[in-house]
């Protein structure tokens, strides 16, 4: 075996040629945007979602169900309406800090296993031949993987597997 160098070129497992890239080049350079490698190599997920943006649509949605539940108590004369709007509002302001607690806890877990993710990820390469990727040291695994099994073994081993899509949850590492 030839592949001593981290960054030089290296042969791939797969299909002996040496078409290959590391996954940091490869989930930005232009083949990887059009198919999407940003996201399939991730090493870890895409955390867009605002915890403060939630919070306030949570709260926007119980201010909404209470007002309804006023307006339709009044408007056909049913009082108790008044009370089931309360009490959707108020199960919706429970369930948003829930969720909100709940993504902050998994962002929370993410930058935790940055450095293990990142760790996971230097080493490992791309090839664009076989759209799979492979560890030139053969570890953890001696042979080319998809981009889902890299994701799975990243996630995981970061801490992090439970947050994996259902595509890459259901892959087995070889
Ligand atoms: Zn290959």
């Amino acid at each position: 075996m030839t592949n001593g160098e981290a960054n030089g070129p290296v042969t791939c497992p797969g299909c002996q040629t040496r078409e290959n890239v590391s996954v940091a080049e490869a989930r930005t350079d232009k083949r990887g945007r059009r198919e999407d490698l940003t996201t399939r190599l991730a090493s870890a997920p895409n955390h867009t979602g605002d915890g403060c943006i939630h919070f306030c649509e949570g709260i926007v949605l119980a201010f909404v169900a209470g007002a309804a539940g006023k307006y339709f108590a009044d408007e056909r004369h049913l009082p108790w309406l008044t009370a089931v709007g309360a009490v959707v509002a108020v199960l919706i302001v429970v369930a948003t800090i829930a969720i909100v607690r709940g993504e902050t806890r998994d962002a929370r877990r993410v930058r935790a296993g940055a450095s293990r993710a990142d760790a996971l990820t230097a080493e490992a390469r791309y090839c664009s031949t076989c759209q799979g990727v492979f560890y030139p040291s053969g570890h953890p695994w001696p042979g080319i993987v998809t981009p889902e099994h890299f994701r799975h073994h990243v996630w995981t081993a970061a801490g992090y597997g439970d947050q994996l899509d259902p595509k890459a949850k259901a892959t087995e590492l070889p």
